[in-house]
């Protein structure tokens, strides 16, 4: 897609586009000399992000590693390029979760892509062609020019994708056709713009089609572009209805045997992309589905030959619904919190368990400090209860190395203990313990210092909802602002400010000069005879003519005077602090600059020239339109007198052999 093309689409501000942290985060990771703490920094202003980037690193999806708690460890495990890119995918998921196009199915949307984005990691980890965590991100942006269209065309698009999306090629031939532009072009150009490596945008642009990228034979552009199509499949495939994914599935086959992956390794690597992809979406709040485990898809499939109107032989997970993403089950009680509950003694855990069951909340059980604080790591309870005399690490060490955490800061921890003794509770609290509870522990007690706990869990999320989705709030609008502004406020053939920003700013100066009792003048230009250049040479070089009259105009003012096109062949210029004499003599430098101005070669037997009608405020005016009249309508007058000349109310200079500022005889008008 050429870049004016998709400039011009940028600007209607309706492009996917990550959030204001995952930008910044974009922006800095950029710089060569980022520092991990520095980028720790800005990753922490979002504690979902955060979180989600140490699950990443922790996950099998980033490889064998040491497990991590804090950003700043995530970032250094994973890499600064790959932080930036997952904070861009995970943000655009976010921004996008539903939209304008009431025929587009969002939740479906991200579904497949989340899968095509843990297909094309576990692809990536097998065959080591690629980083398998930029594919992770690739992956999910697969197709995020779908989404794009969406939001460009919200009326159309989404029937336009259920008329003409039975297959990839008709898909973007209707695009093509009704939106002269297609999915594949745009996704292409949203992920250059978001600098993703040029070797996965030329995986992504061809992976519908890599028979057509012409990547030379076993190279490593066409092992990705043949991962991406994998991916796609997979995307597909995982979101179909049971039929579908049998139907679906020799051609799976034959794409992952294309990439040196069998049968057998497909299945299994199938299977554990299912798994993860439900565990992420969980993470992520995307919707999945059960799927059913690959071979016996396969035997299906074999069994029934192919034949789409054969016998359904699918054994599928028990109240599984294949058919449609089922979203992630909500908690009954919409109060139910999630909570770890800690102790080496099963039968308290047993106890605790079984009273926060029953009041709706989910549990997590760890049998230690050092079980619990990868528990909480990875489960992200928002109340803890912990026993405080255990093996390894007992409650309170817990607490001090979960309040280290960016995410174990605001856990809400509730110390079960039997010890009251006033200094071992101090020792307690300031490890950053909230509450506690005397063993042996009663359900009423318990519930109670519950709900206290519950309280203030709800403030601080309401605070940090609100501090957090005003700040991106914020920060989007003022992008946005400041470039439709931009954009609103200048001529586009010269670059000088145009009409409205010339009366804005009028309107200003104006009260600015009555308010502080200043001078203040202005003037009107116009370029004599325009009609004529255009009649005889063409609105082109009447455009180039403009250009060249807007140069010289700007070469010839001062820098604190304010040069506008009003319209047409129309300048408006205005001088703060300019008493008319001054005015005249300022008018007159402009007029000859614009008649030294080499003229264009095709138009040089017309000479250039403007003529400049000049006004001052005056005590008598009461709105700066009577100055902006009265610098019109001496316009007029030099018009009259010939052109190629200044004028004002009482005074006149310039082409025809006055020097400026001279006072020549009062014209009648006035
Ligand atoms: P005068 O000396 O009395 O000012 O005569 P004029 O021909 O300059 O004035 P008139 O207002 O009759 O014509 C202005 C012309 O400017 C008419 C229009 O074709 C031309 N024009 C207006 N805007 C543009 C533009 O953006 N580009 C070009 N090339 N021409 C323009
Ligand atoms: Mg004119
Ligand atoms: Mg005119």
């Amino acid at each position: 897609m050429d870049k004016h093309a998709f400039d011009e689409l940028k600007t209607t501000g309706k492009l996917p586009s990550p959030s204001g942290i995952a930008l910044r985060i974009m922006e800095i990771s950029r710089k060569e000399d980022v520092s991990v703490p520095e980028l720790a920094k800005v990753v922490q202003a979002d504690p979902a992000l955060t979180g989600r980037l140490v699950k990443f690193a922790n996950s099998a999806m980033a490889g064998p590693r040491r497990p991590v708690v804090a950003a700043a460890d995530a970032i250094r495990m994973l890499g600064i390029g790959t932080v930036r890119q997952l904070a861009l995918g995970f943000s655009v998921l976010g921004q996008h979760r539903a939209g304008m196009c009431r025929s587009f199915d969002y939740p479906g949307f991200w579904s497949r892509s989340l899968a095509s984005a843990i297909g094309a990691n576990a692809l990536c980890m097998r065959t080591r062609v690629a980083s398998a965590d930029e594919a992770f991100t690739c992956g999910l942006l697969l197709r995020v020019g779908t989404l794009a269209l969406a939001s460009l065309y919200p009326e159309g698009y989404g029937q336009l994708l259920a008329n003409g999306g039975s297959t990839p090629e008709s898909l973007l031939k209707y695009e093509r056709e009704q939106l002269s532009t297609d999915h594949v072009e745009l996704t292409a150009a949203l992920l250059e713009e978001w600098m993703l490596p040029r070797i996965f945008v030329n995986a992504v642009y061809h992976h519908e089609e890599p028979q057509n990228g012409q990547f030379p034979e076993g190279s490593r552009e066409a092992a990705l572009c043949g991962i991406l199509h994998l991916a796609a499949e997979i995307g597909v495939f995982c979101t179909a209805s049971d039929p579908d994914r049998k139907r679906m599935l020799p051609d799976m086959v034959f794409s992952a045997a294309r990439i040196g992956v069998d049968a057998d390794a497909l299945s299994l690597l199938m299977d554990k992309v299912v798994a993860d992809w439900k565990e992420w979406g969980q993470v992520l709040e995307v919707a999945t589905s059960d799927v059913a485990p690959f071979h016996t898809i396969a035997e299906a499939a074999s069994n029934s030959d192919g034949k789409s109107d054969g016998p359904p032989v699918l054994t599928l997970v028990p109240g599984g619904q294949a058919d449609r993403p089922a979203a992630t089950p909500a908690p009954q009680n919409p109060d139910g919190m999630r909570v770890l509950v800690v102790d080496d003694d099963k039968a308290i855990t047993l106890l605790v368990s079984r009273i926060l069951t029953e009041q709706g909340h989910t549990v997590t059980v760890a049998s230690d400090g050092k079980e619990a604080l990868r528990a909480a790591m990875h489960e992200h309870p928002q109340l803890i209860v912990c026993d405080w005399v255990m093996p390894e690490m007992d409650g309170v060490a817990f607490c001090r190395a979960l309040r280290e955490t960016q995410e174990g800061r605001h856990m809400y921890f509730l110390l079960l203990t039997g010890v009251e003794k006033e200094d071992s509770l101090v020792e307690a609290f300031e490890a950053g313990v909230d509450d506690f509870v005397g063993k042996p522990v009663r359900a009423k007690v318990l519930l109670a210092r519950l709900r206290a706990g519950q309280r203030v869990i709800r403030l601080q999320q309401e605070a940090a909802r609100d501090s957090q989705s005003l700040r991106r709030f914020a920060t989007e609008l003022a992008v946005a602002n400041r470039r439709l502004r931009q954009a609103a406020l200048t001529d586009s053939l010269t670059g000088l400010p145009n009409r409205r920003y010339a009366m804005e700013r009028l309107e200003q100066e104006w009260s600015a000069a009555a308010r502080n009792q200043r001078t203040f003048s202005v003037m009107m230009v116009d370029i004599d005879r325009f009609k004529a250049v255009n009649d005889a040479f063409g609105h082109e070089t009447g455009d180039q003519m403009l250009r060249q009259v807007a140069l010289a105009l700007r070469k010839a003012a001062r820098s604190e005077d304010v040069i506008c096109r009003l319209g047409g062949e129309e300048f408006l210029v205005l001088s703060p602090d300019t008493p008319l004499a001054a005015a005249l003599r300022l008018a007159d430098r402009l007029r000859q600059s614009v008649g030294a101005a080499s003229p264009n070669p095709a138009a040089s037997k017309i000479p250039l020239s403007v003529s400049i009608g000049v006004a001052e405020r005056l005590p008598t005016m009461h709105k700066y339109d009577e100055m902006l009249k009265a610098a019109d309508e001496v316009l007029y007058h030099a018009k009259r007198l010939g052109g190629n000349r200044v004028q004002s109310a009482g005074t006149s200079a310039g082409g025809q052999g006055l020097p400026p500022g001279t006072n020549a005889p009062a014209p009648s008008r006035f």
